[in-house]
This record gives structure tokens, C-alpha cells and sequence, in this order.
């Protein structure tokens, strides 16, 4: 998966998990299942971040620095061609 893919994925993950959260809050009908739920999502975000919210070029985990560079080699870490975001 790409590094643009990962991030949308991870946006994704969390809006959803949030959602789910504010659901448990709103319902205590929904509280175990939800529950249930925010955990599976937690662990796909924690998934996701380990595998895939790397660099392109030296492959290093990027931790929670999502800037224009690599902090690890220096290099860009947009490719060519993604300005569709
Ligand atoms: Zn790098």
C-alpha cells in the first residue's frame, strides 16, 4: 500500500472509530458491541500505522511525523502524480 493510500486509510479508520465512540456515549443499548467495535478499529489503525506509514525510499516507520520529508533520509515522501488528493 502506498504511503498516500495508508494515510487516507488511517483518517478513515479513526473517523470511524470516533463515530462508534460518540454512538457508545449516545446509547448505552450499543455500549458492548461498540465497544467491541473501537477496539477492532483501534487495532486496524495501529495495523495500518506499524505496516504501512513508511517511508518510500529507505522503508523507515515515519512515527507521527506525516511532513513533506522523510526524517529519517531527507527525501520526499510524496510521489509523482498524487496531487488528486
Ligand atoms: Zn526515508
Amino acid at each position: 500500500m502506498k504511503l498516500e493510500k495508508a494515510k487516507k486509510l488511517l483518517i478513515i479508520l479513526l473517523v470511524a472509530m470516533l463515530c462508534v465512540a460518540v454512538v457508545i456515549m449516545a446509547a448505552d443499548a450499543m455500549a458492548l458491541p461498540g465497544f467491541i467495535l473501537c477496539i477492532g478499529l483501534l487495532a486496524a489503525i495501529v495495523v495500518v500505522h506499524l505496516l504501512y506509514i513508511r517511508c518510500p525510499h529507505c522503508s523507515e516507520h515515519l512515527g507521527r511525523d506525516w511532513g513533506e520529508f522523510c526524517p529519517h533520509c531527507g527525501k520526499k515522501l510524496q510521489e509523482e502524480n498524487t496531487d488528486n488528493l
